[in-house]
This record gives structure tokens, sequence and C-alpha cells, in this order.
């Protein structure tokens, strides 16, 4: 059992918890995530570590509440426990002296990257983060990133903070006037895409964090599989990041939407079963497509 010591909301959906979980803690490096299971017959999630406290021996995490096992878990509250954490799970995010490096980050996908940064910052990189929601109040840790990065540009696409436009349009002005060594891009797969037709020209290295589904997160059942270069990987043992320039994101895009109905169903009876007395899941007007 992991016991939960605080609950927070950080954006409208948007719930951050911080577990008391010291192997995981100890061990996990920048761009590991956890595989949990809130109670014995639940459903298991992958979700990015978002920060780790050694000292204290416990794991951040955020997620958004958008299907059933995301809004029970954020039903949680301190003191409560989570039955099982498995991890840190996937291969550490490359962290070297590169120079100017470039972080982008899509609504909630943001978070993950925090580890990342504060890790690039050690290696005395220079980091630019480009942080983008559709609407002010959906930007993750901006104070946070602001704290440890460089520069932190944002765009809205409501223009309610920073640049009125997508992420992408940022990053093709900072690496117009300030060359760039190295891109990780984090969000929702059409972001991570368009952020990879937007380097490649500039065969600029570019890292991007995939999100399929997962179920043990150990390379055994397959569910996970994505295609780089016309090979099959599977992301949890093989990734979680891959090289932007070779990931087919249409199919992974398709995998994603294959248990749509199956998701929709489970949070109707869900919902059913609160009798009408849990708040709805749904995000408005979100692309996204996957809760990692
Ligand atoms: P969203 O759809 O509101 O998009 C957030 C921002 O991303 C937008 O404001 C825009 O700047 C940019 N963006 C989105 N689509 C784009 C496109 N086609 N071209 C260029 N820029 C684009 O995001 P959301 O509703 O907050 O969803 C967050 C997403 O992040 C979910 O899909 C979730 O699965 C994903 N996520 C991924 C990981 C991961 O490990 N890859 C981790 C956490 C969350």
């Amino acid at each position: 059992m992991f016991r939960i010591l605080h609950t927070e909301k950080v954006a409208p959906e948007v719930d951050k918890i911080i577990v008391d979980a010291p192997f995981v803690s100890r061990h996990a490096r920048a761009g590991n995530f956890v595989v949990l299971r809130i109670d014995e017959k639940g459903e298991r999630i992958p979700l990015t570590i978002a920060d780790s406290d050694t000292d204290n021996g416990t794991i951040t995490l955020l997620f958004q509440k958008i299907g059933k096992t995301t809004w029970k878990l954020g039903t949680l509250r301190t003191g409560d426990s989570i039955r099982d954490i498995a991890g840190p799970l996937g291969h550490a995010t490359p962290v070297k002296r590169y120079g100017h490096c470039v972080l982008v980050g899509g609504g909630i996908g943001a978070a993950t990257l925090f580890p990342i940064l504060k890790a690039l910052r050690e290696k005395r990189n220079r980091v630019t983060v480009i942080l983008g929601a559709r609407t002010e109040e959906l930007i993750v840790w901006k104070d946070r990133f602001s704290e440890v990065a460089n520069r932190v540009l944002l765009t809205t696409d409501d223009g309610s903070a920073g640049r009125k436009g997508l992420v992408t349009e940022a990053l093709q002005d900072v690496i117009e006037n300030d060359p760039v060594k190295i891109v990780l891009a984090v969000g929702p797969i059409r972001m991570m895409q368009a952020v990879a037709e937007v380097t490649r020209p500039y065969n600029l290295k570019t890292l991007v964090s995939l999100n399929p589904v997962m179920v043990e997160g150990t390379g055994m059942c397959g569910a996970c599989r994505v295609n780089i270069a016309g090979k099959t990987k599977f992301a949890c043992i093989e990734g979680p990041e891959f090289d932007a320039h070779e990931v087919d994101f249409d199919e992974l895009a398709l995998r994603l939407g294959f248990y749509r109905e199956e998701e929709a169903e489970s949070m109707k009876s869900f919902k059913k079963k609160c009798k009408g007395k849990c708040r709805t899941a749904e995000v408005k007007g979100s692309r996204g497509q996957g809760v990692k």
C-alpha cells in the first residue's frame, strides 16, 4: 500500500498527489513513469513521475481526470492509500551537456517535463521552456518552471496568457533566433507530431514521450506497441521517449482510440453507480486521448 500524503487541485480537472513511495523515489530518474492500481480490481494506468523527493521518500504525480480510474484517483484524500505502484519504469531521458535545449509542454503533459528540466539544468544546460494550453488556467506549474528554467514562454489558444497561438509557433521563433541543440516535447499526440514537423527541416534532434495504452509496463503484454522507423517497439521498456522524426503518430492515435467505446461505457456505469453524486470528468474542448 502507498499512502497519499498530500492532494491538490492544480488546474480544472487536473490534480496533484504526493505519495509515500521511498523505493520509487530513490531510483526515479527524469523521464521515468509508474504504473499504478488504485485497488485490487482496479485498472492499471501509467503516470509519469512529475517530481520526487529522496529525503522524504515521496513521488509527485499529476493527472487529468479524464476517465473512470483517474476520476477515482481524484476522489482519494490525504491518508488514503493506493494499492500498487510499480516503478520507476521506462528509460530515463538521456541527459548530458547539450547547450541550448528547448522543452515543449502541451496542457497537462507539461508537468512531465519538470524532472527533465531539473536534470538538464544540473548539467548546466541553458533551457528554454515553452508551455502551451487552451487557456491560462490550464497552464501547469508555470511558477515552478520559471524558478528553474532560463526562460519560460507561454502560449494559449485564446490569448489569455502569453502569445496567442500554438506551442509550435513559439518553437519556430526560438529555433530561428537562438540555435537549439535538442528539443523534448510532451503533450497531445498531434502536438508532438507538429513539433516533429517544425524541427525536421533543421535536422534538429527531437525526443517525444509517447503515451500509448499500457497494462503492466514491463514488456510482457505488448499493449503499448508503437511504430518507430517501421519497427515495432514497446514504449514501456524501449521508451517512453523516442526520436520524434521516426514515430508513426497516425498509428499511435489510431491505437489510442481502440478502447474509446469501452472507456465511455465504463465511465457511464461508474456515474450511474454514484447516482449523480460524482462530478463529471469530461474535459471540455480537450484534444487529449490518454492519461499518462
Ligand atoms: P490540449 O489539446 O489542450 O493542447 C495543449 C496545447 O498543445 C495547445 O494549447 C497547443 O499549444 C498544443 N497543441 C495541441 N494540438 C496541437 C497541434 N495539432 N499542433 C500544434 N500544437 C498543438 O491538451 P490537453 O487537453 O491538456 O491534453 C493533454 C494531453 O497530453 C493529453 O492528450 C494527454 O494524453 C497528453 N499527455 C501526454 C503525456 C506523455 O507522456 N506523452 C503525459 C501527460 C499528458
